[in-house]
């Protein structure tokens, strides 16, 4: 199968006081191994709700999501946990670095849960991907000693270093001027060529959805259509 991640008849609604917000309506999608695809539509349109979904951070109010073909409904909280922390890497519109962590140790914080790494694999791992971000000279800076592109190529390093399936980018380029944003996206597309990661970010900005091989338009929780590159067509049709 080469989904990593596939919803099926995908509804999400949140009451709030009174009112029901219908976020997602029969969201069905199919995510293939490798995508580089962009999740586009205005402000309130549901592309967190769909992300949170897809990063197990919430669930469906109906429907199925299966995440590397495993059925996501029916677990429990640790092995939610454990699927997320093993498959999923995040990047925020927010960076969300912890301020007190150096770049290196931000990068290395995901590997603490993994009792299998030494301490000396750790390591490697964190230069490896801080290397590959091109922060090696930025290592013991904290997030405040560095620029917002900076920041969010910290942030991409600490969402590769688990070396996940699948990266989930809610709107990562929001806080960045374009050309900084638009460096960042390259280097997402680098990687994603590089080392076959699946990319799912959210974007409005045209400029943003322009880099993409994949867009999926949503408005008012409802996907209403899509664009393939033409030169990232599967060849077999
Ligand atoms: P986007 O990321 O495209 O801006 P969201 O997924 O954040 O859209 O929101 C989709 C809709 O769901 C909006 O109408 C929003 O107000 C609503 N919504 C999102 N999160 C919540 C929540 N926790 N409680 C109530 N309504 C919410
Ligand atoms: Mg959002």
């Amino acid at each position: 199968m080469n989904n990593v991640v596939r919803l099926e008849h995908v509804f999400k609604h949140y009451t709030f006081g009174e009112q029901q917000v219908q976020a997602l309506i029969d969201v069905t999608l199919n995510i293939n191994h490798g995508d580089f695809l962009a999740i586009a539509g205005p402000s309130g349109s549901g592309k967190s709700t769909l992300l949170n979904l897809i990063g197990c951070i919430d669930i469906p109010s109906r429907g199925k999501i299966f995440i590397a073909d495993q059925d996501v409904a029916g677990r429990t909280p640790d092995q939610l946990a454990e699927l997320r922390a093993r498959t999923i890497g995040f990047i925020f519109q927010t960076f969300n670095l912890l301020p007190v962590l150096s770049a290196e140790e931000n990068v290395e914080y995901p590997l603490l849960q993994f009792k299998e790494l030494s301490a000396k694999e750790r390591r490697l791992r964190v230069a490896e991907y801080l290397g590959i971000v091109g922060l090696s000279k930025f290592a013991r800076h904290r997030p405040n000693q560095l620029s917002g592109g900076q920041r969010q190529r910290v942030a991409i390093a600490r969402a590769l270093t688990t070396q996940p399936k699948i990266v989930l980018a809610d709107e990562p380029t929001a806080n960045l001027d374009h050309k900084t944003g638009e460096g960042v996206l390259q280097l997402m597309k680098e990687i994603n060529g590089s080392f076959k990661t699946t990319f799912i970010f959210s974007t409005h900005d045209p400029r943003v959805m322009s880099m993409a091989s994949r867009l999926v338009h949503i408005e008012d929780g409802q996907v209403v259509g899509e664009d393939v590159k033409e030169d990232e067509k599967d060849p077999g049709g």
